[in-house]
């Protein structure tokens, strides 16, 4: 069969086999595949979707296209969580060591920011010297020694998502259900997780827009993961706004550091409290979801989390100097602030367009491989959030820019991405449902 065909196949909707599908994967790991098909094939999936089946078929065809870890020689039950994608999205650098400060092992494969979304690579490579791009062997130690690791697709572990995924971030194709689900799952498997806590967003900066497509998602992931053996649950948080205030690479690691010490914005502490506390109870670690939460919350206030935090970053190659004091992680020469334009409650702020715009500042891709500035990004103030009430003037957010240009530019756009109205506004729910 040939490629062409197969794109042929899936263009005119049809199902592709398994072993349709498990050629064009083989093909496109092993470079035979050019871009130019492989975003040919993606947009025909994006336009045409997939079966159940199809799915779960492609899951395996990436889970399997490397190595798979087995971990029972490291630890007898492994944990995992994976967001699906949003806007101030910081939440592993939290939950790992909540988790792994509690004593159940951590061992997670991570992704880079994804069109509007960020990702924990990039975010963790703002801290000098840590190195997401571990062998096997480096994953194994750290998971035994450190009981927290968290590392990118290699040629080793799910290249076949490694590559798509770039793809699909510079082609328009990532905020496809198929897509998205075989590319978490995949890696969820590779990586060898006995149990896995998914996080699904939901809202305009989540790649699912409403309830009910993010439930569609959660529920294929779960079916999934469950037909391969591992135990699964699901959360569908809030993506409406950004989550915490910090968006952008350092300043989220900064927000990041900051919650660790018992700090940090409330919805952004209280998500972090709700996943792990999930994962405490699907671990058995904890005997009810709110006891889980409560185990969780106290490893923000009696330090553990944060100094499994420092033993992580040391043990990944970091420089602990940058996260014990974060004024030394980048900073942007260019602070602007974005003032009310009226006096009123803040009724909404899309994060979709907040994301797009720290994309342009420089904070993630137009092109596949383009390096990213750590330093730039938006700061919100705390009454800048949904509910909050401002005075004309007050200062909204902060946009960390380059140069004063390129900040003026992305003032306007963040200026109508919110809207300020008369009455007061209650702040949205953080968790729409749980899948347990
Ligand atoms: N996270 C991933 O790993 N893949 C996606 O497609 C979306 C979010």
């Amino acid at each position: 069969m040939s490629i062409c065909d197969i794109i042929i196949k899936k263009r005119d909707g049809g199902e592709l086999s398994q072993g349709e599908i498990e050629h064009f994967i083989g093909g496109y790991v092993a470079g035979e595949v050019p871009d130019y098909q492989a975003a040919a094939w993606l947009m025909a999936v994006y336009f045409r979707g997939m079966t159940p089946a199809e799915t779960m078929r492609l899951t395996e065809a990436m889970a399997f296209s490397g190595e798979t870890l087995d971990l029972h020689d490291v630890a007898p039950f492994i944990l995992d969580k994976h967001s699906s994608g949003g806007v101030g999205d910081k939440t592993t650098l939290v939950i790992g060591p909540v988790v792994a400060g509690l004593g159940v092992p951590v061992g997670k494969m991570s992704g880079r920011g994804l069109s509007f979304s960020g990702g924990t690579l990039d975010k963790l490579e703002s801290i000098p010297g840590l190195n997401v791009m571990l062998k096997i062997e480096q994953f194994k130690k750290q998971l035994r020694e450190v009981g927290l690791v968290i590392a990118g697709q290699t040629q080793e572990l799910a290249p076949a998502d490694g590559k798509l995924y770039a793809l699909r971030d510079v082609t328009g194709t990532v905020p496809s259900l198929p897509l998205i689900a075989s590319s978490i799952m995949s890696k969820k498997i590779a990586a060898g997780a006995d149990a896995i806590v998914l996080d699904v967003k939901v809202g305009e900066g989540a790649f699912m827009h409403t309830d009910a497509e993010a439930i569609e998602l959660a529920e294929l992931m779960v079916k999934i993961g469950r037909g391969l053996g591992r135990r699964m649950a699901a959360l569908i948080g809030d993506m409406n706004q950004p989550l915490g205030l910090a968006v952008g690479n350092a300043l989220e690691v900064s927000e990041a550091i900051e919650t660790l010490h018992g700090r940090g914005p409330d919805d952004f502490r209280q998500h972090c409290v709700d996943v792990a506390g999930e994962m405490l109870l699907i671990a058995g670690a904890a005997e009810s979801p709110a006891a889980g939460r409560a185990k969780a919350a106290g490893t923000l206030v009696d330090g553990s989390a944060w100094a499994k935090f420092r033993q992580f970053v040391g043990a990944q190659g970091g420089d602990v100097a940058f996260v014990d004091d974060p004024r030394k992680l980048p900073q942007a020469p260019v602070v602007r602030p974005l003032a009310a334009p009226r006096a009123g409650y803040v009724a909404g702020l899309d994060a979709g367009e907040v994301g797009r715009t720290v994309v342009d500042l420089g904070g993630g891709r137009e092109k596949k491989g383009d390096p990213v500035d750590p330093a730039v990004g938006v700061m919100l103030a705390p009454e800048g959030k949904v509910g909050g009430h401002v005075a004309a003037g007050q200062t909204l957010l902060w946009v960390h820019a380059r140069t004063d240009g390129v900040a003026q530019a992305a003032l306007a756009r963040l200026a109508a991405a919110y809207r300020v109205e008369d009455e007061p506004v209650a702040a949205p729910p953080l968790i729409h449902h749980i899948i347990r």
